[in-house]
C-alpha cells in the first residue's frame, strides 16, 4: 500500500458519533454487567428496544448495582487528576508535507514532551516505514525511544477489525511489531502495548475474544482511550493550509483546535465523574501530526489548567476504572468512557460535547473526498 493510502488513518473517528447516538436515542445501555452478576435477567442487545427493556427491569436493583460499583471504584483509587498521553499513527500522521519536515515535526514533538515532562507512548503503523524513506523513518522511531518515550503496535497497515477477517487482521498486527519490537529489543525492552485502529475491538464477541486471546498469548496489552479531541479532523486541513502557505487559515485552525480541545477535556472529566463518582486516570489519544507539534504548549496548558498531571500509560492503566467489565461487541469504535457508560448503565451527556466546528469538518470532508481512506469507518448518517 502506498504511503498516500495511510494518510487518512484516524483512530478515534467513531467515538463522537457513538456518543451522539447514545444521547439522541437514549441508548448506551448494555445488559452484560447485569447478566454477569445475575442482578437482572435481560436478553437485550444494543438497540432502542434494549433501553426500553432495561427500563422495565427492576430499577432499584440497577440503581443499587451502579452505586455499589461506583462506590467500590471511588474508594480504591488515589489517581484523580492524572492523564497518560498517547500518540497514534507513528512515525508521522499524514503524508502531505515534504520529507524535510518529518524531522522538524518529530523534533518539535519530542522537545515539547521533554519541556512538559510527558512520558508518551507512541503507536506505530509500520507500513509507513516502507519505501525509499525507510531508514529515515526508522530513525525517527529511534529518536522517540532515545527521548525516553515508549512505542507500541497499532497494526502494520491500520486495518479495521470490524471489516477485516480475523485471520488477516492478526497477520497484519503480527507484521506490525517487527521493526518496533527490534528497536525495543536493542534497548533490552519488548513491545507490550497494542492499540486498535479506529478503536474497533471486534464486531462480534467471538472475534473480540479470539483476538484478545491472541494478544495475550503474544504478550500484548490493549491500550484503552478515555479522552480524545478529534485532532485528526483538524490535522489534515491544517497540513493543507500550511502547504498552501495560508498562514491565516493555519492560525485559525490552531485556534479552533485548542478551543475545541478545552471543551473536550472538560467534557470527558465531567462525563467520567458522572459515571464513576470521581476522575479516573485518563488516557488521552492524540496523533503524531504537524498540528500537534505546533500546538504542544497549548495542549499542555489545557491539561495543566484542568489539573491533569502527566503519567505513563503503565501508571494510568492501574486505575480500577480500566478493570470495569467491557463486553461490547459491535461495529463501533468507542472510547472507554462510552464503554463505561454501557457497562455501568449510566448515560453520558452527549449533547454537552460540542461538535467539531462546521468549517473544520467541511475542510476535512473535502480532503477526504479527494483522497479517501478505504479502511475508515463510513460517515455517520445525519440525525433526523
Ligand atoms: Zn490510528
Amino acid at each position: 500500500m502506498p504511503l498516500s493510502a495511510v494518510r487518512k488513518i484516524a483512530c478515534g473517528s467513531g467515538r463522537i458519533v457513538a456518543a451522539s447516538k447514545l444521547n439522541r436515542h437514549g441508548i448506551g445501555f448494555a445488559g452484560e454487567v447485569q447478566r454477569e452478576v445475575g442482578a437482572v435477567s435481560c436478553d437485550c442487545s444494543r438497540s432502542l428496544s434494549d433501553f426500553r427493556c432495561l427500563r422495565t427491569a427492576p430499577l432499584k436493583s440497577l440503581f443499587t448495582l451502579s452505586i455499589l460499583l461506583c462506590g467500590l471504584i471511588a474508594t480504591t483509587s488515589a489517581q484523580a487528576g492524572e492523564v497518560a498521553i498517547t500518540f497514534d499513527d507513528l512515525p508521522l500522521f499524514g503524508g502531505r508535507f515534504p520529507a524535510r519536515e518529518e524531522q522538524t515535526v518529530t523534533t518539535r514533538l519530542l522537545s515539547g514532551f521533554r519541556r512538559h515532562g510527558w512520558q508518551v507512548t507512541g503507536f506505530v503503523n509500520e507500513i509507513q516505514l516502507e519505501g525509499a524513506a525507510r531508514d529515515r523513518r526508522i530513525g525517527l522511531l529511534r529518536q522517540w525511544l532515545d527521548a525516553g518515550m515508549n512505542l507500541g503496535n497499532h497494526g502494520y497497515s491500520h486495518l479495521s477489525l470490524t471489516r477485516t477477517p480475523l485471520e488477516a487482521y492478526i497477520m497484519d498486527v503480527a507484521r506490525g511489531g517487527l521493526v518496533t519490537g527490534e528497536l525495543l529489543s536493542e534497548r533490552g525492552r519488548s513491545e507490550r502495548w497494542f492499540r486498535h485502529p479506529y478503536l474497533e475491538t471486534g464486531p462480534t464477541l467471538d472475534v473480540r475474544t479470539r483476538f484478545e486471546r491472541w494478544l495475550d498469548e503474544h504478550g500484548y496489552r490493549v491500550a484503552p482511550v478515555s479522552m480524545e479531541n478529534s485532532d485528526w479532523e483538524f490535522a489534515e486541513p491544517y497540513d493543507d493550509a500550511v502547504q498552501r502557505h495560508d498562514a491565516r487559515q493555519a492560525r485559525q485552525i490552531r485556534k479552533a483546535y485548542l478551543a475545541y480541545t478545552g471543551h473536550a477535556v472538560r467534557w470527558y472529566r465531567d462525563a467520567a465523574i458522572n459515571l464513576l463518582g470521581r476522575e479516573p486516570a485518563f488516557i488521552l489519544l492524540l496523533h503524531a501530526s504537524r498540528l500537534n507539534a505546533a500546538c504542544l504548549d497549548g495542549l499542555a496548558r489545557i491539561l495543566s489548567s484542568n489539573r491533569l498531571t502527566p503519567v505513563t500509560l503503565d501508571q494510568a492503566i492501574t486505575d480500577p476504572a480500566y478493570a470495569i467489565a467491557d463486553r461490547y461487541a459491535g461495529p463501533d469504535g468507542d472510547e472507554w468512557v462510552t464503554r463505561w457508560s454501557m457497562a455501568l448503565e449510566k448515560e453520558i451527556p452527549g449533547d454537552a460535547l460540542p461538535d467539531v466546528p462546521d468549517e473544520i469538518a467541511a475542510l476535512d470532508a473535502n480532503l477526504e473526498a479527494a483522497d479517501p481512506d478505504p479502511e475508515a469507518p463510513p460517515a455517520p448518517t445525519p440525525s433526523p
